[in-house]
């Protein structure tokens, strides 16, 4: 589902992504562990054109993220095809950013109805099913402001399931959370998880990554130092680098 090679990634003279590599197959998880600034969430913005890579490539279901490749050439794809690729990605953050002037169902409708001109019926049966799915079937009707940081972040990955991406991007969706409510919304993730949806997370919840993941990969530096099964990583890691960081946060 996800090919990225040699990616590389500089803002101004900050080289913040020097080659990564990574692989991710249809109905995998990916955990991604790694200090602060190793370049994590720009990878994650990356793959989401959210920033124009350097060099490398990113395949997403078997097509170039932001390139076209035309013989030998390669030149950018014009705003209007960036905006088709992004929608069949889905990306949740650490900051929610519903429409706080939208209730709960309408935030989760807005996409749908908005971008992609799907009709409103159909649309509605939808969203309602999807915040069923997120087990907030009673607060369509409700406003951001009234709900807690779990759930408005429930109602933010609704609302990006909405658009049936074909592969969801996490950037440390529980981190802006109090502690009481990151299980809900991992559990939440968990059950995304069991039903195959392939899923690319950033977060320091080495549980939910014991747990939930296919794989771990550590990032270090802007480079990937270590990948493998959530055993191996977790409990055997065999760089030094990914040693000292699990044993400041575990
Ligand atoms: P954290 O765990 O703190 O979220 P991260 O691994 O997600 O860290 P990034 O946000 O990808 O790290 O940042 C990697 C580096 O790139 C940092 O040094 C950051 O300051 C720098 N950086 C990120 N975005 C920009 C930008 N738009 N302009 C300049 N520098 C940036
Ligand atoms: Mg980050």
């Amino acid at each position: 589902m996800v090919r990225a090679r040699n990616v590389r990634k500089r803002f101004g003279h900050l080289e913040v992504l020097k080659g990564i590599d990574l692989d991710v197959a249809a109905g995998e998880v990916v955990v991604v562990l790694g200090p602060s600034g190793s370049g994590k969430s720009t990878f994650l913005r990356c793959v989401n054109h959210l920033e124009t890579i350097d060099g490398g490539s990113i395949h997403v279901d078997g097509e170039l993220i932001g390139f076209r490749a035309n013989g030998g050439r390669v030149r950018h794809l014009r705003k209007r095809e960036i905006t088709r690729q992004r929608r069949e990605i889905g990306m949740v953050f650490q900051q929610f950013n519903l429409f706080p002037h939208l209730t709960v169902l309408q935030n989760v409708m807005e996409a749908p109805t908005g971008v992609r001109r799907e009709p409103r019926g159909p649309a509605r049966e939808r969203a309602l099913e999807l915040l069923a799915k997120v087990g907030l079937e009673d607060k369509a009707e409700s406003y951001p402001r009234q709900l807690s940081g779990g759930q408005q972040q429930r109602v933010a990955i609704a609302r990006a399931l909405a658009m049936r991406p074909k592969l969801m991007l996490f950037d440390e969706p529980t981190s802006a959370l109090d502690p009481e409510l990151v299980g809900e919304v991992l559990a939440t993730m968990k059950g995304l998880a069991e039903e195959g949806l392939t899923m690319v997370v950033v977060t320091h919840e080495i549980g939910f990554a014991r747990e939930v993941a296919d794989r771990v990969v550590f990032m270090d530096g802007g480079v990937v130092v270590e990948s493998g099964s959530p055993a191996s990583v977790l409990d055997d890691p065999s760089n030094p680098r990914t040693r000292a960081f699990l044993s400041r946060v575990l």
